[in-house]
């Protein structure tokens, strides 16, 4: 019984104070309307209405004094104080909140998660999730995703007269990212057609040949041969003295200035005395022994006047 008076006069003191505050509030402050964004739509909100209003202080209240029963979970988030318990002091509070005295409490920090993927061309949102409330709040931006590659794309083969194009695209976006070439294949020719005739030591041979596929001549040149030397006699040996060769093209007649010397005969063949002239009454003769090969005087003796 004394218990119950106890309780109607709290009950009566309360609302009395109740009626004060919103007496003072509703001329120049507006009623507090929670931003979810800032602050947590679910503390204080005995009702579940998402808003803080009067009513949900009474709730508490009458939670407070029994006279009616909260689901544990909404105790929970209307123990403001942190007393692991509704009180009177919750119940102030949540009504201080309802017209604006006091500021609703920030989200309790469950996760960070992402709300929306970022991709090569948009960026993503990431937020947190309140423990309380289980609202998305203090959203953030994730940077845009590079572009991802996928293989190379061949835009235009090779020919052997032009060179081919390939290029990436990224898988997501399309959009492209490389481009490089494709070198030229390599041309296909047909025979060696020859210009001049054959090289030899003294003139190259122009040649040249035809892609087959695009008509792309190439020029060539065979160059000169090595002259083809050989020794040729231009002193004669004699019986004393050697000989002398030079080094001569066969083919062009060019001297490369080497020369070498070449044997004697070995000295002079003497023939026997020849009479030249014979002697008379009045004059002396003459014979002499010559070269038989060069025919050189190698001696040579008067013969006296015949008798
Ligand atoms: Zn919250
Ligand atoms: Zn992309
Ligand atoms: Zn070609
Ligand atoms: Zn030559
Ligand atoms: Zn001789």
């Amino acid at each position: 019984m004394r218990y119950k008076l106890v309780r109607v006069l709290c009950l009566a003191a309360l609302f009395a104070a109740f009626a004060a505050l919103f007496t003072v509030g509703a001329g120049a402050n507006e009623p507090y309307v929670a931003e979810s964004d800032v602050y947590c739509t679910a503390r204080g909100d005995a009702d579940g209405d998402r808003k803080i209003t009067p009513a949900d202080a009474r709730a508490v209240l009458r939670s407070v004094l029994l006279l009616e029963e909260l689901p544990e979970k909404t105790e929970a988030l209307c123990d403001l104080d942190g007393d692991k318990g509704l009180g009177t002091g919750d119940a102030r509070k949540v009504l201080r909140m309802a017209v604006g005295l006091e500021s609703r409490p920030a989200h309790k920090d469950q996760k960070t998660v992402t709300t929306q993927e970022a991709t090569c061309y948009e960026q993503g949102i990431s937020a947190h999730i309140c423990a309380y409330c289980g609202e998305y709040y203090n959203f953030g931006v994730i940077p845009e995703r590079p572009h991802t590659a996928i293989g190379w794309q061949v835009e235009r083969e090779p020919t052997c007269a032009k060179a081919g194009v390939k290029r990436q695209y990224c898988k997501y976006c399309g959009i492209q990212i490389n481009e490089e070439k494709i070198p030229a294949t390599p041309h296909i020719y047909g025979p060696m057609q020859f210009v001049s005739s054959t090289p030899d030591c003294t003139r190259p041979q122009e040649i040249y040949r035809v892609c087959v596929n695009c008509g792309k001549r190439e020029n060539g040149i065979r160059p000169v041969t090595e002259h083809t030397w050989s020794w040729v006699t231009v002193l004669a040996p004699t019986c004393t003295e050697l000989g002398k060769q030079a080094q001569v093209c066969a083919v062009c007649g060019m001297k490369s200035g080497e020369t070498q010397n070449t044997f004697s005969l070995g000295g002079h063949i003497p023939s026997g005395w020849i009479v030249v002239k014979y002697p008379t009454r009045t004059e002396e003769g003459l014979q002499r022994i010559i070269c038989t090969r060069c025919g050189e005087v190698l001696e040579e003796e008067i013969l006296p006047k015949k008798q």
